[in-house]
């Protein structure tokens, strides 16, 4: 594992007036490199071939390098570039789902922005748990085995997956027999069924409040709150009952996009003390804790209870509802702020203070 000393000698190396911000090219690469470029800094993207299109038609990226594979970021030379460029990584979705927490912690010798510990802590679902249940938050009930299923669950995947092969059970027969569809229909292999995770559903509306937590600052934000659009379960409410019944359909949960919310202005005390707290526990099980944004994924009920169901220790791809301003956004800062930026003006006031090494990990 790499350790915070070799990071800080890596970064001591760095010219600090001459940082560079990088990231993969996906997810939310565009509002990351947006606000680098606002707040003045040089950016680089390692980018896939086919998705090239996008940093030509949004030149936000001074220098793109191109890959077949993600993994090819743990390369030497690629690595030997960002360190030349004084680069520091902004992790995203992408580095889950496509290199692994472990090989993060392993092999990328480049400094990230964040806490490297917590990625650990999000991809791992029972660390997840005893985070959010320390820090006080409600969850829903889960197990693993399909024979205890009594009531409506919700079946998910390990990883960063966006909801893919996601469906619903309500008895382990119905289990079994949606399982069978979504291998049939190539959502999941066979030989995952045994990772399976269930959850108890929550029958409420589902949001996701972005907060950024700034060491320096000292004070936890609230950026702008999304919901998601999936495929297929937000779209069945156009097919009629009678042809959905024909159909026999099983909706899954395919993440295709963000929708952006302003919340009832009565909820938000606790949302804003769940943030507090969840930065607070953070600080114990992986001290330094919580380093720029996170995000927690809820679902309220018409009890106005909130259940939280997991946790990004990073950016999520739903504050890209907020590129250009998001209302809480501009509650705190006027016009022009979104996370992307939000982070690039954490490293900014980091660099100007000489405290950098208080921010990557
Ligand atoms: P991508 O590079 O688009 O494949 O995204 C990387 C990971 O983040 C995948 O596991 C996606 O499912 C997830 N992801 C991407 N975009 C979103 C989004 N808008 N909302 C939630 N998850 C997302
Ligand atoms: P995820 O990829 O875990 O964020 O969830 C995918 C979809 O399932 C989203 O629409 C969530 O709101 C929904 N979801 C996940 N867990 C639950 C739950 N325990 N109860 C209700 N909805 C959930």
């Amino acid at each position: 594992m790499i350790t915070k000393n070799e990071i800080d000698a890596v970064l001591r190396k760095y010219e600090i007036r001459k940082i560079t911000i990088g990231t993969l090219g996906s997810h939310s690469a565009l509002n990351i490199f947006k606000g680098a470029k606002e707040e003045g800094f040089k950016t680089i993207c390692i980018c896939k071939k086919e998705d090239e299109i996008v940093y030509q038609r949004f030149p936000l990226a001074d220098e793109v390098i191109l890959v077949e594979d993600f993994k090819e970021l743990l390369g030497d030379n690629i690595q030997k570039r960002l360190k030349q460029t004084n680069t520091i990584l902004v992790p995203h979705g992408s580095f889950n789902a496509y290199i692994g927490t472990e090989k993060i912690m392993d092999d990328l010798h480049v400094p990230l922005f964040g806490n490297r510990e917590l990625l650990r802590w999000e991809t791992n679902r029972e660390k997840q748990k005893e985070w959010l249940r320390r820090a006080g938050l409600t969850l829903p009930k889960t197990f693993t085995d399909p024979q205890d299923i009594d009531g409506l669950v919700i079946a998910k995947f390990s990883g960063a997956k966006g909801g893919k092969g996601y469906f619903l059970a309500n008895s382990v027969e119905s289990f079994h027999n949606k399982a069978r569809d979504m291998i049939k229909r190539g959502h999941f292999r066979r030989e995952d069924l045994g990772k399976i995770h269930l959850q108890e559903y929550i029958i409420g509306a589902n949001s996701y409040p972005s907060f950024f937590h700034s060491p320096l600052k000292k004070v936890v934000e609230i950026l702008g709150i999304d919901k998601r659009y999936e495929s297929t379960v937000d779209i069945i409410g156009r097919i009629p009952a009678s042809e959905q019944l024909e159909i026999a359909l099983n909706p899954t949960y395919t993440v295709i996009g963000n929708i952006p919310i302003t919340m009832r202005e009565s909820l938000l005390p606790a949302i804003l003390r769940m943030g507090d707290s969840v930065v607070t526990v953070s600080k114990e099980i992986a001290p330094p804790g919580i380093i720029g944004p996170f995000c927690l994924e809820t679902v309220i009920t018409d009890d106005l209870e909130i259940f939280t169901f997991e946790i990004s220790a990073r950016i999520v791809a739903g504050s890209n509802v907020g590129i250009g301003t998001s209302p809480y956004a501009y509650l705190n800062y006027g016009e022009g702020m979104y996370m992307g930026r939000r982070i690039a003006k954490e490293i900014k006031h980091a660099s100007e203070i000489l405290e950098l090494e208080k921010i990557v990990y």
